[in-house]
């Protein structure tokens, strides 16, 4: 891959952005009222108007903006909780984001790369566990190349085990040229996630110091190319921590339009981590920015409000407290049973640790945060139909289409729930995952589609799989 900018130029105008989260820091309550309502209206909200959701100090206007996060979330997406985990595949890297614990430059990383039969076995156990959705994930490294995400993610496609097997891969992996792309899409990829990490030019070129990821401008245009390729289920993020967080929303913002201004599509998903311990990395153990758990919760309501029509990802780097605290605020995805060190599924020794990109907040596994979910009244949801009916953006289409969610995420989440319930979990958790499922039949409107969803859990319960709208 040659990497080429060319006639690139960032849209990420610094100057206006600061001058924006300046100018806007003082907006009356009025203002704010005014701007959440436009979201609720279900409208993209204009980058001065997402910087004065950011400049709010004031306790009673962050409640506000909390409320209208969750009202956003309940009226648009419901109570689903759509859930995956992440399949590390190889940690060999060449870059050296001073972060990461793949880094090249990190003598303290056991690399590892999955053979064939590992990915197999790491499928198998996720299988084994109830998983459906993956986002696999990889360093960058020449021995990454396109060809190499194709089959691997084939590989998982093809991995059947007892009842079981993934559905959906998404990919988190370094940018590619266009051609590598189409070579990933021809596999059948769900989301492919790339991250900025910091939208500010010169953090980022301080903190990417070599390497193909410390050139900014091809890494800002990675989603571009991808667009160009025909993929067009892209999920873009922010490593919080690099940067001041509300540039860094500015960012995602800016990111977002223009997606929408140049491809008629914005993007799928928006993910937010914030910088986690991570072995032999000590850039990780004070963060120049450090986002506070206070910072963090508005920061997400002001994502959720300011792009109404994306999935929001919240992580298993998060501990329980702060994804407790932060789902009701407009989270649509969460990963859970989450490994991340390369080959840990199946076989976690003592070296797990070195191979691990950083430390996990949340390692419970899947089936208590199943019980959690579903006694606090949400739906977990391992759905794939969307992507498997050629209904890409599944997002966008809850967001856009009157009746949608009714009509299939919410019937679809209760069967993907009622099957793993049938096939995975444990006593307690089938016990309150079928309180829940009786409560949301008895409270659908729709006679028909009741009855309809009725046959169909009955369906499963006879044996049949795989069942959806
Ligand atoms: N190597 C590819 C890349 O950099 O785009 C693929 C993904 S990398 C393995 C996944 C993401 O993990 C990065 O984009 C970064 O945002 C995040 N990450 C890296 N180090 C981290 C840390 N210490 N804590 C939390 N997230 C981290
Ligand atoms: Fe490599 Fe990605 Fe880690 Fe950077 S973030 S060192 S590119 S794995």
């Amino acid at each position: 891959m040659k990497i080429n900018t060319e006639g690139l130029q960032s849209f990420i105008p610094d100057d206006t952005i600061q001058a924006l989260l300046q100018s806007e820091s003082k907006a009356p309550a009025s203002r704010i009222r005014d701007i959440i309502q436009k979201s609720l209206d279900k409208h993209r909200l204009d980058p001065a108007e997402t910087a004065a959701l950011l400049s709010v100090k004031d306790p009673e206007l962050k409640s506000m903006i909390f409320e209208g996060a969750h009202e956003l979330k309940e009226r648009i997406y419901g109570n689903r909780i759509v859930l995956f985990a992440p399949l590390y595949v190889g940690n060999e890297c060449i870059n050296d984001c001073v972060y990461c614990g793949f880094r090249i430059s990190n003598q303290e990383c056991a690399r590892h790369t999955l053979s064939h039969d590992e990915l197999v076995n790491e499928t198998k156990a996720l299988v084994n566990n109830g998983h459906k959705r993956l986002i696999m994930v990889y360093g960058e490294h020449p021995m990454y190349d396109p060809r190499f995400i194709a089959d691997t993610v084939q590989t998982v496609y093809e991995t059947k085990f007892n009842k079981g097997e993934i559905r959906r891969v998404n990919i988190n992996a370094a940018p590619m040229d266009i051609e590598g792309y189409r070579i990933v899409k021809s596999v059948g990829i769900g989301t492919y996630q790339i991250f900025q990490e910091t939208y500010h030019q010169k953090t980022y070129e301080k903190l990417h110091p070599t390497g193909p990821k410390s050139n900014f401008l091809w890494r800002l245009d990675g989603l571009d190319r991808a667009m160009k390729a025909g993929i067009d289920d892209l999920g873009i993020g922010a490593l919080m921590g690099l940067y001041d967080w509300r540039f860094e929303v500015m960012g995602l913002l800016y990111h977002a339009i223009h997606l929408e201004d140049t491809f008629g599509v914005g993007p799928h998903t928006i993910s937010f981590p914030r910088i986690e311990p991570a072995i032999g990395t000590e850039f990780t153990q004070h963060p120049p920015f450090k986002v506070s758990d206070e910072d963090f919760k508005l920061l997400v309501a002001v994502i959720r409000l300011s792009v109404p029509y994306t999935g929001l990802i919240l992580t298993a780097r998060e501990p329980i407290a702060v994804r407790n605290e932060v789902l009701p605020l407009g989270i649509s995805q969460i990963d859970a049973g989450s490994s991340i060190g390369v080959g840990d599924y199946a076989h976690k020794d003592d070296e797990s640790r070195k191979k691990s990109q950083f430390v996990l907040g949340d390692t419970r596994p899947l089936d208590d945060v199943i019980y959690e979910l579903a006694k606090d009244g949400y739906i977990p949801s391992f759905c794939t139909s969307c992507y498997r009916a050629g209904r890409t953006g599944e997002h966008f289409m809850e967001f856009a289409i009157p009746g949608f969610v009714k009509r299939f995420c919410t019937p679809n989440a209760l069967l993907t729930f009622a099957e793993y319930l049938d096939d995975y979990s444990s006593e307690r958790t089938k016990a309150q995952g079928q309180k829940l499922i009786d409560f949301e039949l008895s409270r659908l409107e729709d006679t028909e589609m009741k009855a309809s969803l009725t046959e169909k859990l009955a369906k499963l319960k006879a044996g049949q799989r795989d069942l959806y709208y």
